[in-house]
């Protein structure tokens, strides 16, 4: 038998009923405001993520899908929605009339990483993007939005986790600082750290190695070094989730190791999901437009990691599975023709209803009836319909009635919402 691919899931009824309520929940929100939705493509250009996600991340040296086509271009599935965000947003000049946009977008994501619980190779995030706003307000905003997005959801044991990148400027001596820092340390680095520690100490701070995490307790911190401007927009981030009501860590170690990022950094994290804490994150990105070749616009944005909201909300939320309202017990040809008729309509109606097509005995029919959770059993033979009426039956308070034949449709049209 051919099985799924490794770090790959079918999200199967059940469960999946669990990732609409979400969908619909967060694309009410982000209508509310402002976001329009954005569809982007699976597959890019791979220079496009190597260069906005960088040479020197997780994903770009190991975690991507690429591949030549049969031409011989070099193609990525997409690790992240950011990068074809802002493509679509300078391809298609959005930023002519008004370089202000908010977008949302829902989809796959792929990265080679090592499966377990919360990580996949194929997963789900909800994405959205500010462009041509600097201020950390915005920031702020979509801290609040995350919040309450899960607030919504019944998730409640959430925290911002919030940090400042600064500028390139400022970076600049942070970096020299975290360098010798680091070079302090090195015996007990991993591989990686040792490798990036000239060329991109930042993301030694996000290492997940425990002998690198332990060894920089110590390590400087970014917002020592923020000059008066990158400082007063971190003190107005916090300001204004304070005014919004709403809590948030302040946390040294959330970097992005990128040039492109800079200023607000965040990330939502959980208590109630082990080892994969981070349930979103994202931040600001104000050189990235322009490093992809169009004009110097501000942007910032954050991507939830979908998975690991599901796994939150809960698996068997009370309530999200649809279960039918009715099952039609049919019995012999001419009951049966008249439970599809009346099967059909019932759907036409919003009335879900199910029936047997196997010509089972009453008593299976009902044990069937009873495994789906119909509210509600309509039963219908020859006797019944030489009678000119058919029972009807309340599952649930154990009652029935007969009801003309005439009026079955109309009855089962207006049976009580559950
Ligand atoms: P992590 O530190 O957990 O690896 P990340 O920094 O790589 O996360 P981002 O690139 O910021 O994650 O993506 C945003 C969110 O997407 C994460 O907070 C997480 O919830 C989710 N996410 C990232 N990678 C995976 C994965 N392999 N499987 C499931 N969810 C993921
Ligand atoms: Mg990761």
């Amino acid at each position: 038998m051919i099985q799924l691919i490794r770090g790959f899931r079918d999200i199967l009824p059940g469960e999946v009923e669990v990732w609409q309520h979400i969908e619909e929940v967060a694309t009410g929100l982000f209508d509310d405001f402002g976001f329009k939705e954005i569809r982007i493509p699976i597959m890019e250009k791979t220079e496009l993520f190597a260069r906005s996600i960088g040479e020197d991340t997780d994903i770009v040296e190991k975690e991507m899908y690429t591949f030549p086509d049969r031409k011989g271009d070099l193609l990525t599935l997409r690790p992240e929605a950011t990068a074809a965000v802002v493509r679509s947003y300078i391809q298609h000049k959005m930023y002519a009339q008004d370089p202000v946009r908010k977008f949302f977008t829902i989809g796959p994501m792929f990265r080679r990483e090592r499966p377990q619980k919360g990580r996949y190779r194929q997963f789900y995030q909800i994405n959205a993007e500010v462009f041509g706003i600097g201020s950390a307000l915005v920031d702020a905003q979509l801290i609040h939005m995350l919040i309450h997005l899960c607030k919504r959801l019944n998730v409640a044991d959430v925290i911002p986790h919030i940090n400042s990148l600064g500028c390139p400027d400022c970076r600049t001596a942070f970096k020299a600082a975290l360098s010798a820092f680091l070079e302090n340390v090195s015996g007990v680095l991993c591989e990686d750290c040792q490798r990036r520690r000239h060329r991109n100490p930042l993301r030694a701070l996000d290492c997940k190695v425990p002998t690198c995490r332990e060894a920089l307790t110590e390590a400087p911190s970014l917002t020592a070094f923020l000059d008066r401007e990158c400082r007063a927009e971190f003190d107005l981030l916090q300001e204004s989730l304070t005014r919004l009501g709403l809590d948030y860590v302040l946390d040294k170690r959330l970097v992005r190791g990128l040039d492109y990022y800079s200023r607000a950094t965040f990330e939502i994290q959980t208590g109630a999901l082990g080892a994969q804490s981070a349930v979103a994150g994202g931040g600001r990105y104000d050189g990235l437009v322009k490093a992809l070749g169009g004009p110097d616009i501000p942007a910032t944005g954050f991507a939830i990691g979908f998975d690991r909201l599901a796994e939150l909300v809960g698996l068997e939320r009370e309530g999200l599975v649809r279960r039918p309202k009715l099952f039609i017990a049919a019995l012999g040809e001419r009951s049966r023709m008249l439970a599809f008729e009346w099967m059909n309509a019932l759907g036409l109606a919003g009335v879900q209803a199910e029936m047997d097509h196997e010509g089972r005995s009453l008593k299976s029919q009902m044990k069937r009836a009873d495994r789906l959770g119909a509210a509600f059993v309509l039963m219908v033979g020859e006797e019944e319909l030489e009678r000119g009426e058919v029972l009807l039956r309340d599952m649930t308070q154990s009652e029935q009635e007969s009801i003309p034949l005439a009026d079955v449709l109309e009855r089962l049209q207006s049976l009580p919402a559950s």
